[in-house]
């Protein structure tokens, strides 16, 4: 507290990420990065562009990653807007796209980051809760249909995950479209941040419906979370606010550095691939050998995986690994404080989390 601060900012609760250490020799299993470097070609790229012209401002609308990013989804550069990572185009979606007057719902287990934006522009909101096996029920969603008009009045927009942070489960394409088709009125937002190990994007229904926004992030699947780069794809409208705000607050958020790096990971498919696919293989042989130890682990679509033991509650399970030099993510949130999210590393990282995984419940 400060007599200096502003009211605004003595009410903030502001977002705590995991542990970034500073000590070595941790094995990093707590903020979902991924476990193998980023595309040789990302490094080239950057080394490229790191030169005489860093006294120069970069290109504001970042038009040249814009194209690259449209191409891949046979979109235009008019449907992408691009940010320093997807918190910040997240940010910005909450401040342009969805309303101020009426509640945003979100589920209740879901990115801890979207209250806090709603705390950050004085937006209120409404969560729902997940059913009993932690899934998102799309029919939440749904406005009843005999009371269409004051449903829609009450709600300034529908934000989730898919596939959903912290659980790790994905929705069918067909479920989203439900979503976004009963909800002309307001803007649907999809964050997928994890979408590409395991599960579709609703990229393809972009062109067919006005309301339908869908985030990305190279933090995850291209090995980026360094470069800090995200973007957003939805109907030109919808940018051209992203645009609105963005440019009310920052006009470069994405340096040259970044710009050039990003282009190149969007450009290299095959390590792209090759790196998530390896994710994928290790997140299915990890979520055995858990089963094996007595873990319920919740079927994942993500880079991560969300589990509990029955002789162990979770904090516990966090403090005893992180005396074993492993760093997981617990939650304190009541419903799913018996579980830990961990992140998937590489085979030999995740054998190592076996092996002390089964010291500890020996
Ligand atoms: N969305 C979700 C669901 C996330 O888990 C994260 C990572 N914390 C983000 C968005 C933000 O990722 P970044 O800012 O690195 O793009």
């Amino acid at each position: 507290m400060s007599r200096y601060w502003s009211s605004l900012v003595e009410q903030l609760d502001p977002y705590v990420p995991g542990e970034q250490p500073r000590v070595q020799n941790l094995i990093k299993l707590n903020t979902n990065e991924h476990p193998y470097g980023p595309s040789a070609r990302v490094i080239a790229a950057i080394a490229a562009a790191n030169n005489d012209s860093l006294r120069l401002y970069p290109d504001p609308t970042s038009l040249e990653l814009r194209q690259v990013i449209a191409s891949r989804f046979k979109l235009t550069a008019e449907h992408v807007f691009v940010g320093n990572g997807s918190d910040e185009v997240l940010a910005h979606v909450f401040h342009a796209l969805l309303k101020h007057d009426a509640p945003v719902v979100f589920p209740d287990i879901s990115y801890s980051f979207y209250p806090v934006y709603c705390g950050l522009y004085q937006m209120q909101f409404r969560t729902v809760p997940l059913d009993e096996n932690l899934c998102l029920d799309v029919e939440d969603y749904i406005p009843d249909t005999g009371d269409k008009a004051s449903a829609h009045a009450q709600t300034g927009g529908i934000i989730f995950p898919n596939p959903n942070a912290p659980t790790g489960r994905g929705l069918e394409l067909a479920q989203i479209e439900k979503v976004v088709a009963a909800n002309p009125d307001v803007v649907v937002v999809i964050d997928e941040a994890y979408v590409d190990f395991g599960a579709e994007s609703a990229a393809s229904l972009i062109a067919q419906y006005p309301n339908l926004l869908v985030v990305h992030t190279l933090s995850k699947s291209r090995s980026l979370a360094g470069l800090r780069v995200g973007y957003a794809l939805g109907h030109p409208d919808l940018v051209q606010g992203l645009d609105r705000v963005k440019n009310s607050f920052n006009s470069y958020p994405l340096d040259r550095l970044a710009q050039a790096g990003a282009i190149a990971a969007i450009q290299d498919e095959d390590h792209f691939e090759r790196s998530r696919q390896a994710v994928i293989r290790t997140r299915e042989q990890l979520t055995l050998d858990l089963g094996l130890l007595g873990f319920e682990v919740l079927p994942s679509q993500a880079n991560f995986i969300f589990a509990r033991h029955p002789t162990l509650a979770g904090e516990q399970l966090a403090s005893m690994l992180r005396a074993k030099n492993i760093l997981v993510r617990h939650f304190k949130t009541l419903r799913i404080a018996d579980y830990v999210r961990i992140t998937i590393g590489t085979d030999e990282q995740c054998g190592q989390l076996l092996e002390a995984c089964k010291e500890i419940l020996l």
